[in-house]
């Protein structure tokens, strides 16, 4: 078993040591009389035990745990306060800043350590197993299985917040959705299974032309969504879905077939008139579909008239509908 002590007292390491001294043979103790120094072992070995000292200068035990934290070394199976005063308050500090227990000096005997490291190290294996078991449901919960792009759910949830802090500096926000081209095709003459590893493929060689920081997500199907932030140029985006273009111009080699895809793009910029994501998101699908309708494999911008010409055909198609159902038509020979 690995310890280390930390305490700036010598007097008070060589007592600990001699409490511990029949914990067997096999017992390995790392003495440290500063936080500087502990922390220096931390970054090098992963301790099974760490007893520290709540009380000494010029820092304190709790400092050390919320370095331990901020650096990300608080992997060690037990971490044990010791304080030579009796204080709920105190020990419930520590035990906020990550101790697993709080003892107080006069308590140490071996058999009381044994029971503490055994119940901390228990306690810090199911805390792992939770925080396992946490991140796969967050995964699940945010992540497309087939691609492992961002899906809609973490896409909506970070949009917002890209949305949010674009507000708050002079850059522009663009975003760029697309969607391939007569996907359906693709699968009629290859096959759902050659369709799902394209998507992988796709959805690969698009994040290589990325820098890695954009949100890039699959909305569902075919379509994807790429969050552009801290654009100094308009023309950024443009330049981006050319890129993303040109990296689909050579076929994709899936099962042995070779595949050629194109995408329609459409492309909405934040301005301070849109206050919505989701009038963002509709104005670059407004676009895409615009891309689409000019013969798909082009890009296109969102412009109000686009807007006004959806619109329009949207309250043409619902008043046809009402006037077919209250029978307004009439038949002239
Ligand atoms: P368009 O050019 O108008 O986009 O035509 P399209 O054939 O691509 O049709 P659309 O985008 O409307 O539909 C996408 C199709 O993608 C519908 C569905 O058959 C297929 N699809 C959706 N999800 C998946 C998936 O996870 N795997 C595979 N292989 N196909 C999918
Ligand atoms: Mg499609």
């Amino acid at each position: 078993m690995n310890i280390l002590i930390l305490d700036d007292s010598f007097a008070a390491r060589e007592s600990v040591k001699r409490s511990l001294q029949n914990l067997g043979a096999k017992t390995y103790f790392t003495e440290a009389e500063s936080v500087d120094r502990a922390l220096m072992y931390c970054s090098s070995t992963q301790f099974d035990v760490i007893l520290l000292d709540y009380g000494f200068s010029p820092h304190d035990g709790v400092e050390f745990l919320l370095e331990l934290q901020k650096n990300g070394m608080s992997n060690h199976n037990a971490i044990l306060m010791m304080s030579e005063v009796e204080d709920d308050e105190i020990a419930m500090r520590c035990i906020e800043a990550g101790a697993h227990d709080f003892l107080f000096k006069k308590d140490i005997t071996e058999s009381r350590l044994r029971r503490t490291i055994f119940q901390a190290s228990k306690r810090f294996e199911l805390e792992n197993e939770l925080r396992k078991s946490f991140q796969q449901v967050k995964k699940l919960a945010e992540r497309d299985p087939l691609t492992d792009l961002a899906n809609r759910y973490l896409f909506e949830e970070s949009f917002k917040i890209a949305l949010a802090n674009n507000k708050r500096n002079d850059s522009y926000l663009s975003l760029m959705v697309f969607d391939i081209d007569d996907f359906k095709l693709i699968n009629d003459n290859f096959g759902h299974f050659t369709g799902d590893q394209l998507l992988v493929k796709l959805s690969n060689r698009i994040s290589s032309c990325l820098r890695g920081n954009e949100l890039f997500a699959r909305l569902g199907g075919d379509e994807f969504a790429i969050v552009l932030t801290n654009q100094d140029e308009i023309h950024n985006s443009t330049n981006i879905a050319k890129r993303i273009a040109n990296v689909l111009q050579l076929p994709f080699t899936v099962d042995r077939h070779e595949i050629k895809v194109t995408i329609s793009v459409g492309i909405a910029i934040a301005c301070n008139c849109v206050t919505t994501p989701e009038e963002l998101l509709k104005q670059a699908d407004i676009a895409m579909y615009r891309s689409k309708r000019r013969g798909r494999g082009k890009i296109s911008f969102f412009e109000d008239e686009m807007q006004q010409s959806v619109e329009q055909r949207l309250r043409m198609e619902t008043g046809l509908v009402r006037a077919i159902r209250e029978g307004e038509f009439v038949m002239f020979y």
